[in-house]
């Protein structure tokens, strides 16, 4: 009699956890679909950090300085894996030529990365 209370405790708590581990799972994939929607909602990219750089003239602006200087300086931020084109070579940084008094300034810029 006791034996038999015990085995029908057990069924019932064996039945009742087995229960709440299925309403567990179903609230969680719930929560993962509404989470899924969400992100699709707010967009499907992110922002990534990319190092960039940019050639600033050097002493008398614009007209001051060479016509390759002036178009460096013309293409505003660049990637800092970017060259800019110089008389004799591409060069990574300044000077671009003997005599430029330009310089390069570092920097970052946000892109959308989309997934
Ligand atoms: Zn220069």
């Amino acid at each position: 009699m006791a034996a038999d209370a015990d085995r029908r405790g057990a069924t019932l708590a064996g039945d009742r956890s087995g229960y709440g581990d299925a309403a567990v799972s179903a609230q969680l994939i719930e929560a993962l679909i509404d989470l899924a929607a969400l992100l699709e909602k707010t967009g499907e990219y992110y922002y990534d950090i990319v190092p960039v750089k940019r050639l600033v003239l050097g002493d008398g602006g614009r007209s001051g300085n060479c016509e390759y200087c002036i178009e460096a300086s013309d293409l505003g931020w660049i990637d800092q894996d970017d060259v800019f084109e110089g008389p004799d070579e591409d060069v990574d940084e300044a000077p671009l030529h003997f005599n430029c008094t330009c310089s390069v300034e570092f920097g970052e810029k946000r892109k959308r990365v989309y997934v």
